[in-house]
């Protein structure tokens, strides 16, 4: 009898299985597809995961080495999943060891059990919340006034209902004492029930802001009516039209703007898919999982509720995989990688913000996470909803091919009116650091009633360019193509790309000149600029400095929500997800930078930006009013934005890429390298274009090689190959045969180099 051949993904940038016998003659219990084995690979060994089992392999039987150790008696992960993971790897090209390890949390892959951690969870006592309500200013007064942090730990149980060891730790570093003196004056307690979700808990501010917008309840434990609106009619008959397609797949992009009541569209559903004994995977871009959010869904739906994303520990991620793929868990919020989770009853999928370009993983294994949910959704069944307020062209030309069910939520919920689009042009305007005249009255305007105002500037520190005014030299990166950004807080010279930085020198080193000048504006001299401007103004900024300590996002967030700021400066940090309901007026400082950009996707990016901002306006009960200031206020494509609406724009886009042959009616993929030497590059690229022009494919074409945009970043040079196919099909059957040649060429050696399928960056 001969020996079963176990084909494994081992953990290694190889472009295909290996092959491997049990660890004895006879090995009993079968291995089956699905679980972990230890392998010896090369000097040492590795845990790799069975992917198949046949009867003989490509290598001399005889020659096979025997896996050492078998460490499931069960498949860890189950058909559907090696599936999607066989799929994804293929598509995507990338190695198939890398994807079916490299998406298991890390504990899995270290053999770990798929075991629950329990977490232990706090909440305040009766007692607890007497003592906190009889202290004056909460801190360091009354019962607390020699016990700050006991109060602060309470003051978290109490705004966030129960609350996680994880989350107690983040308010303050030593907190195991004062949680202990808590736990023994009776003012609170372990509880043991499980969690509604691990990881993250609505702050004070957060979760009393959306408590008084009648969104959540207080404490995260509310049953399941909490807050619940009646429907509107168009989301009754989205409701509807989702909950008839349960059971099947069914692809949906449900096209809202901001503010039109999606979310509670996604939660009508979800009760419903729980209910029929499903689970339903929720992905969310990576910035847009706030604790509202999160709050929202737990107090709404009487399920369990787990979350997964890059910032739990490792033990939480065990823990909400393992209750996705045994079932314990009925909904996962997730971001990207959460595509990959196991699900023991799937029957519903949907993306929040679809267009959002944080679903496409940009490094290392290139995957698209909403395109692998509708692939999953298509295997399981399952309807899937691609919501957003400004859908993808790809998800609209599908709409228009017939391919998706198009859903409207044309208006806003509970009434709230759009805002009003005004463009400014700044041509020949007062002008001073970013802001004009109109802008700095209108935000007086808001000051005056009380309300608040998001400015948007998609850069930032203070001065994006050191120019010397008697010669011309400019600050620049010496390891990059790229000029060093001013920041005011620290007096550094930094650069974005690799994160260089330097202290400014008082003259030009170029010619000792003292006149050294900033050009341009970001963040940081816009906050500055305003407060210096009007008296009293309370200016908050939000961007990837000012948010960069943990737990600091969360308190701009409170400020913002207790009403302590008129104002906050930001990056496209502020475009994703937050509910301010007292902001009325959104101004855009730079809507050109997305104009004249050199990617081709960037003005769908730019209009998508604008739009998103926009909808932060006038959430509440008044009205909101968005600026935009241009040089450019004829641009036909602000125009159609701002008259005819984003469906106009998208038609007009689309037209142009057809005619000018890009996404979505041709496909790409881009070839990447980067090497010390712009020679490597160069030779390695050519030798890959001689390649596919050896092959020719009459659907495909292979352009370049080209220096990338910015060609020199970190110190190294980089260039890029790009393939232009007809269509997914023509590419998919091109890329396999190609890449393979291409991992033998003897250039390769000298070079890093990717492939990027359906890239949506083209940097
Ligand atoms: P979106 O996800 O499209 O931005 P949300 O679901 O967050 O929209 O809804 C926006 C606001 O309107 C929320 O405060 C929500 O509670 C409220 N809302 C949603 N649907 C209704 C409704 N039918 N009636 C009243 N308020 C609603
Ligand atoms: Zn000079
Ligand atoms: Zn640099």
């Amino acid at each position: 009898m001969t020996e079963p051949v176990l084909q494994v993904a081992v953990p290694a940038p190889v472009r295909r299985r290996f092959d491997y016998l049990p660890p004895r003659p006879g090995w009993t219990p079968p291995v089956r597809p699905g679980m972990r084995i230890r392998v010896p690979f090369g000097r040492t060994s590795a845990i790799g995961v069975v992917v198949g089992v046949a009867a003989t392999s490509a290598v001399d039987v005889a020659r096979l080495r025997r896996a050492r150790e078998v460490i499931d008696t069960e498949p860890l992960l189950d058909p559907a999943t090696l599936k999607l993971l066989a799929w994804a790897s293929g598509y995507f090209q990338h190695p198939i060891g890398d994807v079916v390890t490299g998406t298991l949390p890390r504990l899995l892959r270290l053999g770990h059990a798929p075991e629950a951690r329990r977490s232990v969870r706090y909440v305040a006592t009766a007692a607890g919340e007497r003592a906190f309500a009889e202290t004056p200013g909460r801190e360091g007064a009354g019962a607390f006034a020699r016990a700050p942090v006991q109060a602060r730990l309470l003051g978290l149980m109490l705004a966030g209902g129960s609350v996680s060891e994880a989350a107690l730790a983040a308010e303050h570093r030593e907190w195991r004492r004062p949680l202990r003196a808590l736990v023994a004056k009776g003012l609170a307690e372990p509880r043991d029930d499980p969690p509604r979700a691990v990881g993250t808990v609505a702050r004070d501010g957060a979760a009393g802001a959306d408590a008084k917008a009648g969104v959540t309840g207080k404490d995260g434990t509310t049953s399941g009516a909490a807050g619940r609106p009646e429907l509107n009619a168009d989301q009754q008959c989205t409701v509807d039209a989702l909950r008839a397609s349960l059971g099947t797949f069914r692809p949906f992009v449900l096209e809202g703007v901001t503010g039109s009541g999606k979310t509670e569209v996604y939660l009508r559903v979800i009760e419903q898919v729980v209910a029929c004994g499903r689970q339903a995977l929720v992905l969310i871009p990576e910035i847009g999982l706030t604790p509202q959010l999160l709050a929202r869904f737990q107090a709404r739906l009487s399920c369990r509720v787990e979350v997964l994303h890059s910032g739990l520990s490792d033990g939480e991620r065990l823990s909400a995989w393992t209750h996705a793929r045994n079932g314990t868990a009925d909904v996962l919020v997730g971001t990207r990688s959460a595509v990959f989770a196991p699900l023991a009853r799937p029957g519903l999928f949907i993306v929040d913000e679809e267009h959002d370009l944080s679903f496409k993983q940009q490094d290392g294994f290139r995957y698209s996470a909403r395109d692998l949910a509708v692939v999953r959704a298509r295997d399981a069944g399952a309807p899937i909803v691609l919501g957003s307020a400004t859908p993808s062209l790809e998800a609209i030309d599908n709409v228009r091919r017939g391919r998706y069910h198009h859903l409207v939520l044309p208006r806003r919920a509970g009434g709230a009116s759009p805002p009003r689009i005004d463009v400014v042009d700044l041509r020949s305007r007062p002008f001073d650091n970013g802001l004009c005249d109109v802008l700095i009255e209108a935000v007086e305007e808001v000051k005056a009633r009380s309300e608040q105002a998001l400015l948007f500037i998609n850069r930032r520190g203070y001065a994006p360019r050191l120019l010397c005014h008697a010669c011309g030299w400019v600050a620049d990166c010496g390891r990059c193509d790229a000029h060093l950004v001013l920041h005011h807080a620290d007096g550094r010279l930094r650069c974005h790309h690799c994160g260089a930085e330097r202290t400014p020198t008082a003259e030009c080193t170029e010619c000792g000149s003292r006149d050294m000048r900033h050009l341009g504006f970001g963040t940081e001299r816009v906050a500055g600029a305003l407060e210096s401007r009007i008296e009293g103004l309370r200016v908050a900024r939000m961007d990837r400095d000012a948010t960069r300590r943990r737990g600091a996002l969360e308190a701009v967030l409170g400020r913002v929500h207790a009403g302590d700021v008129d104002v906050v400066v930001g990056t496209q940090m502020l475009a994703k997800g937050h509910h301010f309901p007292n902001v009325t007026l959104v101004a855009i400082l730079d809507a050109d930078g997305g104009l004249f950009g050199i990617d081709f996707r960037a003005t769908e990016r730019m209009a998508q930006l604008l739009l998103q901002v926009a909808g932060r306006a006038g959430r509440g009960d008044r009205p909101g009013r968005v600026l935009l200031q241009t040089h450019h206020p004829n641009h036909p494509l602000l125009r159609t934005l701002v008259l005819d609406g984003y469906r106009k724009f998208c038609e007009d886009a689309l037209d142009e890429r057809r005619r000018t042959r890009l996404p979505p009616y041709t496909s790409l993929a881009l070839v990447r390298a980067e090497a010390l030497q712009r020679d490597a590059t160069q030779s390695f690229l050519r030798d890959a274009g001689a390649c596919a022009r050896a092959r020719p494919h009459p659907r495909v074409s292979v352009l370049g090689p080209a220096p990338s945009p910015m060609e020199r970043r970190a110190g190294r040079y980089r260039a890029q190959l790009l393939v232009d196919a007809a269509s997914r099909t023509a590419l998919q059957r091109f890329l396999p045969g190609w890449i393979a040649e291409l991992e033998a060429l003897p250039s390769a050696r000298k070079v890093r180099w990717s492939v990027d399928v359906d890239p949506q960056e083209m940097v």
